[in-house]
């Protein structure tokens, strides 16, 4: 294990009405409260509802003093405009939204973001210092056709194109493959490995050895209670990006768990 502080996000995607994001919120809160001393301050947990239940899991966060960060699911890189349905970044900054998903592969797949789109997004979150958590992942065939370590090579020049080493300090990335994504098939954590510690060699050729050895790598695809430490205790992979297991606190809490304890 590193020492990479891990964290934990969960991406509720489009579930959850404001009250019951209300009430994971507690439940994950309570749980995190109860974790034994000196455990939960090895993990920092983020909790990613959709635009709807921000504002609410905000306030509750704020009033009740909880140490869990808020995320939201995505954002338009403008400020404000003629740009309907769409979420600014000063608006997330207004609801304390402190981390933004972006490039995730449901994003590039049915709403047809493109890494040029991904990457004024992630320059959009660092000018407004809100932390882009980088999703990048490869479909099965790429992963069958054995490109894929170049592939997300290119995902992540691609979304970062013209950051400074000053401004990628505190990124995030997300490796997701696409096949393991809901799908309750996983990568192996050996698997996962090999492509959290390219994406570190990338990061090192792009900005240097620090931005290299302190970026945190979430891995993301079907992680749950039973499977957590396995990825937990890879070097390079710093915590999970978790969709379905996120939805319930049974199911969220184990996993939470599993990255304090490593
Ligand atoms: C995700 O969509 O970010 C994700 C990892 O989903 P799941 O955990 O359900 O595979």
């Amino acid at each position: 294990m590193s020492s990479r502080r891990p964290l934990v996000a969960g991406n509720w995607k489009m579930n959850l009405t404001a009250a019951q994001g209300v009430q994971l919120v507690q439940k994950v809160d309570e749980f995190c409260r109860d974790l034994t001393a000196g455990t939960r301050e090895n993990v920092d947990v983020v909790v990613a509802p959709p635009f709807t239940a921000i504002h609410s899991a905000s306030t509750v966060i704020d009033i009740d003093r909880m140490q869990l960060g808020l995320g939201a699911q995505n954002m338009h890189w403008e400020d404000e405009g003629a740009f309907t349905g769409e979420i600014s970044p000063t608006m997330l900054r207004a609801a304390r939204v402190g981390y933004v998903i972006l490039g995730h592969s449901e994003r590039r797949e049915h709403f047809f973001e493109t890494d040029e789109m991904i990457n004024k997004k992630v320059k959009a979150a660092f000018e407004r210092g809100i932390t882009p958590i980088l999703c990048c992942g490869e479909s099965l065939e790429t992963r069958e056709a054995e490109d894929t370590l170049t592939f997300i090579e290119g995902q992540i020049r691609a979304g970062l194109v013209g950051i400074s080493a000053a401004t990628a300090t505190g990124l995030v990335v997300a490796y997701e493959p696409i096949w393991a994504i809901g799908t309750g098939r996983t990568a192996t954590p050996k698997m996962a490995e090999e492509v959290c510690e390219h994406i570190r060699t990338v990061l090192e050729d792009m900005f240097g050895p620090t931005i290299k050895s302190n970026t945190r790598i979430l891995y993301g695809g079907s992680v749950k209670a039973e499977n957590a430490e396995l990825f937990f205790s890879e070097e390079n992979i710093d915590g999970a990006l978790v969709g379905g297991a996120a939805l319930t606190a049974d199911t969220f809490n184990p996993i939470i768990a599993a990255a304090a304890k490593v």
